[in-house]
């Protein structure tokens, strides 16, 4: 392998934990402890993002790749360390979490003169275990990587993914939580962004009172990932920055609900002060339309953080964001002022594709009407969402016919449920493409690009996880590619944008998802 370069700031700039060992404790004044990843005893590289990997300037065939990207092998500039973070999940303050099984490697400088950090998840304990074995699963591996990549793909910003390495130890998981718990084979993924840092970074120093660490923390976020906002005098960059981040969080926000992505576990440790996507665990993808729908079994009873709560959840946070920055404020506005950039970036975001996905190149304020009534029919009919607005750009407008989209039906009853309505509605949005007045060549682009064909459906991942399980990871590699092109329609493939089978509706693991991971 070709020397990385590295230029470590995370662990240069911001003071480390003074103790060394990797024994669990409270790490106090520290942004992150010193750690190595433990090594494993057969790692073999399953799958790797090629794109990832140039962007990165790493060799894939390179004869020590898989030593290096589960941990075993350390090429100069690496350092191993274990971020410190607090969070609230579930709606209650957790204390210190910390990064218990990602281990950072450093911050590699790219081609493109980007920064980016490689990060191992599964690499083994750290000071943040809080008693767990430090390790992944295969099955939670493969989702995070193929998903991480399929987001990106998407245009949905996210943490991306260079490897999924196969470690050769067991760990042995309780999946369901029901007293069954049994060895499976274990997995590594390298994370790659340009920073991990999570709302609950800021959380936990603030939570404990060391304003003086906060301010550092800070003050290293906008130096190195907000510059603009780093020579700004007083509470200005402070300010600037805080409504960046509420800006970045609603457009992700509105980009998960137009790709019907439910990530399943919005604790504040599991949100990027870069408006990334990151931390994928039990999350899923809606098959028929549902906004009540979530993917996790652990939040099964509240449903905190089901489809349609995603943006109100990403405000939450932010307040507890807001909260734990307030120490460097003199006063409430600025905040509140970020908080109100949220809530108008995210209607302008998802206003804006929502039309997108209905082919309107000119927005107006009457389109509301007609988008609510849209979901409506979509979950009266449970329609499958995906296929719905993919096949929405095929409707003849001059003579629509609701048996256009008969494909998205999972079945009679939904059909005959919404059937005339459907045919209302579609005579109502075709008078409305009209007045829209683009050509219908535009208004189909416009529309392919923001309703993807293939997208990570819970049950095609579970397939490949089951196949990798018994040693066959074409699968993985065939949803991988796959899933770089989209929005493109893909010969041969087509059973790879088809609707949940019946078999998978109450499968664990295609509709069921427990944190297990
Ligand atoms: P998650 O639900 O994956 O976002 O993880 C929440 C917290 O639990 C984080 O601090 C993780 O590092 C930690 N954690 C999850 N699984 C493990 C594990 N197997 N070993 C150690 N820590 C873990
Ligand atoms: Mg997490």
């Amino acid at each position: 392998m070709t020397d990385l370069r590295f230029d470590n700031t995370f662990v240069r700039e911001l003071p480390a934990d003074l103790d060394t060992s990797n024994v669990q404790r409270q790490v106090l004044g520290a942004a992150y402890s010193f750690v190595d990843p433990t090594p494993v005893s057969a790692p073999r590289t399953i799958a790797v993002a090629t794109d990832v990997a140039a962007m990165l300037g790493i060799d894939p065939d390179a004869g020590d790749f898989a030593e290096v990207f589960a941990g075993n092998a350390r090429r100069p500039g690496m350092t191993g360390y274990a971020m410190a973070y607090g969070g609230h999940q579930f709606g209650h303050w957790a204390g210190q979490l910390g990064d218990g099984r990602a281990i950072s490697l450093g911050e590699v400088l790219t081609a493109a003169d980007g920064r980016q950090e490689l990060q191992l998840k599964g690499a083994g304990r750290t000071p943040y275990s809080r008693g767990a074995d430090g390790r992944a699963v295969l099955r939670s591996s493969i989702r995070e990587f193929l998903c991480s990549e399929a987001m990106h793909h998407l245009g949905v910003p996210t943490t991306r993914a260079l490897s999924l390495v196969a470690t050769g130890d067991a760990v042995v998981r309780d999946v369901m939580y029901d007293g069954h718990p049994a060895p499976e084979p274990g997995a590594i993924v390298c994370r790659v962004a340009p920073s991990f840092l999570r709302f609950g970074s800021y959380e936990l120093p603030s939570a404990r009172g060391d304003v003086a660490l906060l301010r550092r923390l800070v003050d290293f976020t906008l130096e190195r990932h907000y510059p603009a906002y780093a020579g700004l005098p007083g509470e200005e960059g402070y300010a600037a920055f805080f409504a960046d981040v509420c800006e970045r969080t609603a457009r992700l926000m509105a980009h998960w609900m137009r790709v019907g992505f439910v990530h399943g576990v919005m604790n504040t440790d599991n949100m990027s002060i870069l408006g990334l996507t990151i931390d994928y665990g039990p999350y899923g993808w809606i098959d028929d339309f549902d906004p009540d729908w979530t993917p996790n079994t652990t939040d099964r009873a509240h449903r905190r953080y089901r489809f349609g709560q995603q943006p109100h959840v990403g405000y939450w946070n932010l307040q507890r964001l807001a909260q734990a920055l307030s120490p460097l404020f003199g006063g409430v506005e600025a905040l509140h002022a970020g908080l109100a950039r949220y809530v108008e970036v995210f209607e302008a975001s998802d206003a804006a594709f929502s039309a997108a996905k209905l082919g309107l190149a000119q927005p107006d304020a009457g389109d509301e009407a007609l988008i609510a009534d849209l979901r409506g029919l979509l979950l009266a009919g449970g329609m499958d969402m995906t296929i719905f607005y993919r096949d929405l750009a095929t409707v003849d407008l001059d003579a629509p016919r609701a048996a256009s989209l008969d494909e998205a039906f999972y079945d009679e009853t939904g059909r005959a449920a919404v059937g005339e309505a459907l045919q209302a509605w579609l005579l109502r949005y075709a008078a409305r493409v009209r007045a829209d007045g683009s050509p219908d060549a535009g208004r189909i682009a416009l529309m392919h690009a923001a309703n993807p064909r293939y997208v990570l459906r819970n049950y095609l991942a579970q397939q490949a996880i089951d196949r990798a399980e018994q040693g066959d990871e074409a699968g993985v590699h065939e949803l991988l590619d796959v899933l770089r092109h989209p929005y493109d329609e893909q010969p041969g493939k087509a059973r790879l944008a088809a609707r949940r089978p019946d078999w998978a509706r109450e499968r664990v693991g295609c509709s069921m998802l427990s944190c297990s991971s």
